[in-house]
Parts: structure tokens; sequence; C-alpha cells
């Protein structure tokens, strides 16, 4: 069949990787792509923010299958557009990525299936906003309503900051995002991710991951979109997956049906484990980046088997292979991220990595000049490796890592550290 993946990650990059692997797959397309996926698709530019461009492109290189992979398109109706058009599409409706774009709609899904999530409060003006927080206290946490690239949100441990946080959202700083704001109980605990695939009725989990999002060594510094993660979470034991399927993800499923929005795609839950109990953070309605390359290098080609029963609603005869393995990815990114960093340096060494199913450097953000691959982004690489152990994985990352030759560069050195 012929596919065509939307994005230009390293998550995009990962999943071609694997669908590439499988004997389903005949021609595969990568729009817009990216140097190092260039290097096992076709890459083509399309405006993926624009449904007609998406659909014309699908008509025109008689596409059987489309996959979604970042949440912009999903928000803009792309999905929506492409399966009206009658091609088979894996992705949320623009109603199911609400599950992603607004964080008050997901607190209303909870309230309304009785899954367990932080107390909240949604506000539209800020004095309501500030009596709010008074009344709280501190520790608190203030979210910009809608999509701000994973900035719109203060995790305030002082009353000072929580204020603030209202003052910069009301006044303009996160644009539309912030018109509403939801104010939340601050949660204790450690964090990981959960990936659901659900064809709207069925839901099948495909793995669970942990990411490290600040910049610096020990989760010190700023935030990042993640400077590395590896799967599987030990923190999510077999009786908490059962706890969040039953509590959370299933009755979210449910509610989305009733609703008549019902939600199609992958579910990452981000979720809080607290006490041997998880309570939901948040909803993404994509895979998750950098943990798709985790995840992709321990599903392999059996990724596209699922994503298609996930897209044709035939999740309750589907089932993922697990080989008792695990993976890691190590972000590498422009000196100076999160903050300005410079474009256009020079990697070398790439070519000399051997790549197979256990080593992959997949692309995020990196062009192809006069025959070179160069950065053309903040994160920039991501090296990912599979092992019998965590340690196993983390050690064969970090021997690739040695082996690139790029000084404008730097990544984390403990990747792994909190499961290790
Ligand atoms: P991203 O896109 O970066 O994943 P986001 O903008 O979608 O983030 P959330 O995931 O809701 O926002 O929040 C970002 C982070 O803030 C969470 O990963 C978590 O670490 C922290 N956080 C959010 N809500 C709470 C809470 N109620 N208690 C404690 N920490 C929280």
């Amino acid at each position: 069949m012929n596919i065509l993946i939307l994005g230009s990650g390293g998550r995009e990059h990962a999943l071609a990787w694997a669908l590439r692997q499988n004997p389903k797959c005949d021609r595969l397309i990568v729009a817009p792509g990216n140097a190092g996926i260039a290097g096992l698709a076709e890459t083509a530019a399309l405006d993926i923010m624009d449904a007609a461009k998406v659909v014309a492109f699908c008509e025109a290189n008689a596409i059987d299958f489309v996959v979604i992979g970042p949440e912009a398109p999903l928000s803009v109706g792309v999905a929506d557009a492409t399966r009206a058009a009658g091609i088979l599409t894996f992705g949320p409706s623009a109603k199911a990525a609400q599950l992603e774009v607004s964080k008050g709609f997901t607190k209303e899904i909870c309230d309304a299936c009785g899954a367990p999530t932080a107390a909240w409060a949604r506000f539209n003006e800020a004095d309501a906003a500030r009596a709010y927080i008074r009344e709280k206290g501190a520790p608190i946490v203030v979210k910009a309503d809608g999509l701000a690239a994973g900035k719109g949100v203060i995790v305030a441990m002082t009353l000072e900051e929580a204020l603030g946080a209202i003052d910069d959202m009301f006044g303009g700083e996160f644009g539309t995002a912030g018109a509403e704001v939801v104010i939340e109980e601050f949660m204790a605990g450690e964090e990981a991710s959960f990936f659901i695939l659900t064809d709207g009725v069925n839901m099948l989990p495909i793995g669970t991951a942990q990411d490290h999002k600040r910049v610096g060594e020990g989760d010190t510094g700023p935030n990042t979109g993640g400077m590395g993660a590896y799967s599987p979470a030990p923190v999510l034991t077999p009786a908490i997956q059962q706890q969040a399927l039953e509590e959370i993800v299933l009755p979210t499923i449910r509610e989305m049906a009733r609703r008549g929005t019902p939600y199609q795609g992958v579910l990452y839950a981000g979720l809080m484990i607290e006490n041997g109990r998880a309570r939901l953070v948040e909803y993404n309605a994509r895979f998750g980046d950098p943990e798709t390359q985790v995840l992709m290098m321990r599903l392999g080609g059996q990724a596209l088997d699922l994503l298609l029963a996930c897209a044709e609603g035939r999740l309750d005869q589907a089932r993922a292979n697990w080989a008792d393995d695990h993976a890691i990815t190590v972000v590498m990114a422009a000196q100076g991220y999160p903050g300005a960093y410079v474009k256009g340096s020079v990697i070398g060494g790439l070519d000399q990595l051997s790549e197979d199913s256990c080593h992959m450097v997949f692309h995020a953000g990196t062009s192809l000049k006069d025959g070179q691959i160069t950065a053309s982004g903040g994160r920039v690489l991501n090296v990912t490796a599979r092992g019998a152990t965590l340690a196993e994985a983390r050690d064969a990352a970090y021997q690739m890592i040695g082996g690139i030759a790029w000084p404008e560069g730097f990544c984390r050195k403990d990747i792994g550290w909190r499961a290790l």
C-alpha cells in the first residue's frame, strides 16, 4: 500500500522507519520530512495545515493510508478532510483532538466520566482567577487553556508566581491560547506516559515511556520539548496500567463516543503516579516526541499492522508482540537550546555509524546542504538504541553519540537516570 506520513520531526522519522519494515508498505512518502527521513522514504513539500491540499496530494499520489504525526494538523481538521475523501486515516477528528487542544475540555471529560485528575477551575477573567488562587494557596498550577507548545503551563511554588502567571496569560503572552485559564491543584508524584491505540470503541495499550523535559542534568534548568526518553517506564507497573485503563482511559473513550465524537488514533495519557495510583495530568492526541522513537524501536514493523487495525476499527482483533527489551533515546540539541541557538552547523560522522534494528539516529531538525547534514532546529538528532536492559541500551546510545562529530551540539549525559 501507499502510505503518507505528515510531519517533519524525530517522531515522523521513527514512524517512517517502523512502517517501512512492514512488507505491506510499498510506497512511503513523508511530507514535509527532513534530511534523515529522505534516506528511507520519499519526501514532499506540502502544507500539512491545508486540509484541501493534503487531500489533493493523496489523490494525486494514490495514497491508501495517511498517518498524521503532529497535533496542529489534527486541530484544524486534516483527519476529518482525508476521511471525508474516503482515505484511510490514522488520527483523531478535530472535535476528538480537543482532548489535547483544550485543557478545560479534558477536565470536563474527566468530571463527566469520573476519571481521577487534579481538582480544577476555569476562568476567563483575571480578578476571579486571582481570588481563586488566593483561596487555594500555593503550590498551584496555572495553565493557558489552548495549545502553547508546552510553554503555557506554570507550576507555581509560590503565590506570587501564580499571580504573575495570571498577569502574563491575561496580558496576552500566549495569544488566544491564554484567553481562558485553567487553574489546578498541584499533584505530587512521578510522571510517566502511557500510549493507547483506540478505534473509538476498542483499546490496545502499546507501551509506556518516561521523558526528561529539563535541559540540564539531574532534571534541572529550563523546560524543553524533551531531551530524552526511555521505554518501558518502570513506575507504570502492570497494576497501575490496569487502574489507568479502567479508571481513566476506557471511561474517556466511552464518554467521547457517547458525545458523538469518538476518538480514533493514539491517546497519549500523561499520568502522575503517587501511592500506587495514577491520575491524569493531560492527554495528547498524537504520539509523543521523543517517546515515539523508543516505542517504534521496540515495536518495529508490526506498528503498521496496529495503526491499520486502529484506523479500520478492528483493534479488538489486534495484539502487540513485545520482546522483553528496553529502548532509550538521547536528544542532541544545538548549543543554546532551548534559548537562541545557531542554525546551519555541519554534523559529521553520521555515515560512519552502523544502524540496524537496535541502533538508529532519528533526525529531528536537519537539512541537507551541499551533500552535508546540517542542523536546522533546536532539537536536532535522537540517538536511539535498544538492549536487553536499560543500562545496555543507554551504553549503546552514548557509544553512538561518541561517533558523532558536532561541536555545536550537546546532549544530557544522564538520560534514564531515574529508572537506572
Ligand atoms: P507539554 O506539551 O509540554 O506536554 P502541556 O502544555 O500540554 O505540556 P501539561 O502536560 O498539562 O501541559 O503540563 C506540563 C507539565 O506541567 C506536566 O508534564 C507536569 O510536569 C506539570 N503539571 C501539569 N499539571 C500539573 C499538576 N496538576 N500538578 C503538578 N504538575 C503538573
